[in-house]
């Protein structure tokens, strides 16, 4: 091993940027050269390589957000956009790639390494849809944002006598939204893997007027079947019979933006430098995640093209906490 390449592929985490920087200077540790792919798989295929040092990857830790840019490369999917990429790697003479990204990346990571180029992956998404580890780079920060805007909007609710339906990221996977749900403390989260229909999700502000509350939160991930705007639409004409005016917040990219807290940047700094230690032992093939404590490979057959649900006792959690 001499020359590896990392890029950055799908939506942007906040954390990638630590991950590039832990990976070229594990790289350079180990006495190979860096280099990075800008604009994910789409510059991989284009063949756009940049050579990165030490001094290159300096002050962009607390940094969101890619150094290297992402991308969405619909093309990446047919075999032959796949060759060309590796004619690119071999062209550069790098002998292995580095893969920061979520699931479609991790997807598309495997079928290059199928065939026959060495990759390593990273998991990194504030969806936390990856089989392979139990937390992505990314959650954390996107969670405290949204809890941000929940507690903020938690305080003005409460003054007018509303429920707010929360709408956050996620893509399929409901995880961000529950976990939001049960820190921040809401009377419901409207997930798409336990399909609620609006007139529960009715039912829910109604009992909590009934109840003597304030406010209601209502937090709605956006791949429910019924999102907040579609939640929304349905109340029209029947908001008078839920006690509390309702009003919708759709958080959106706000949540993927910004600096990494603590957590974010060290579970990237390790993650990264595993995935580098993974290469080093001669190993591919293979996701890097979080299990129990420990930074551990997971093949990429049992990864790729599988969508990991939260834990069904989480949305058990989230009702009963909300009486
Ligand atoms: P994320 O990685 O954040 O989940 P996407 O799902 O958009 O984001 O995937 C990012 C990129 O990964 C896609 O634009 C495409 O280039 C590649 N990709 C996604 N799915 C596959 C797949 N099944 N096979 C090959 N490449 C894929």
């Amino acid at each position: 091993m001499n020359r590896i390449a990392v890029l950055t592929s799908g939506g942007d985490a906040p954390g990638m940027n630590a991950a590039i920087r832990a990976v070229v200077r594990t790289a350079v540790g180990y006495g190979w050269q860096a280099f990075g792919v800008l604009q994910g798989y789409k510059g991989l295929i284009e063949g756009s390589f940049r050579h990165l040092g030490p001094r290159d990857v300096s002050g962009i830790v607390q940094l969101g957000g890619t150094m290297l840019g992402s991308a969405r490369c619909p093309e990446f999917q047919e075999e032959h956009a796949r060759e060309r990429a590796i004619h690119a790697l071999k062209e550069q003479k790098i002998d292995a790639l580095v893969v920061i990204g979520g699931n479609g990346s991790q997807s598309g990571a495997a079928a290059l390494n199928a065939q026959g180029f060495p990759v390593v992956g990273i998991a990194s998404t504030i969806d936390n849809d990856l089989v392979g580890t139990e937390i992505c780079i990314g959650v954390d920060t996107a969670l405290n944002v949204a809890l941000e805007a929940i507690d903020r909007l938690k305080t003005t609710a409460k003054s007018h006598h509303r429920a707010f339906l929360v709408e956050v990221m996620g893509r399929e996977c409901g995880y961000l939204a529950l976990m939001s749900a049960i820190a921040g403390g809401a009377e419901a989260a409207v997930i798409p893997e336990s399909p609620t229909h609006p007139d529960q999700v009715a039912e829910v502000i109604r009992q909590a007027y009934k109840r003597g509350k304030t406010h209601a939160v209502i937090v709605v991930a956006e791949g429910a079947e019924y999102n907040a705007q579609r939640i929304q639409a349905h109340f029209a004409g029947h908001y008078h019979e839920m006690g509390f005016e309702i009003r919708t917040t759709i958080l959106g990219h706000v949540q993927r933006g910004g600096a990494p807290g603590a957590y974010d940047r060290i579970l990237a700094t390790r993650l990264a430098a595993a995935a580098t230690e993974q290469l080093h032992q001669g190993n591919h093939g293979v996701l890097l995640g979080l299990q129990q404590g420990a930074y551990v490979p997971t093949a990429y057959e049992q990864v790729a093209g599988k969508i990991k649900s939260p834990d069904p006792a989480l949305f058990h959690l989230a009702n009963v906490l909300a009486q």
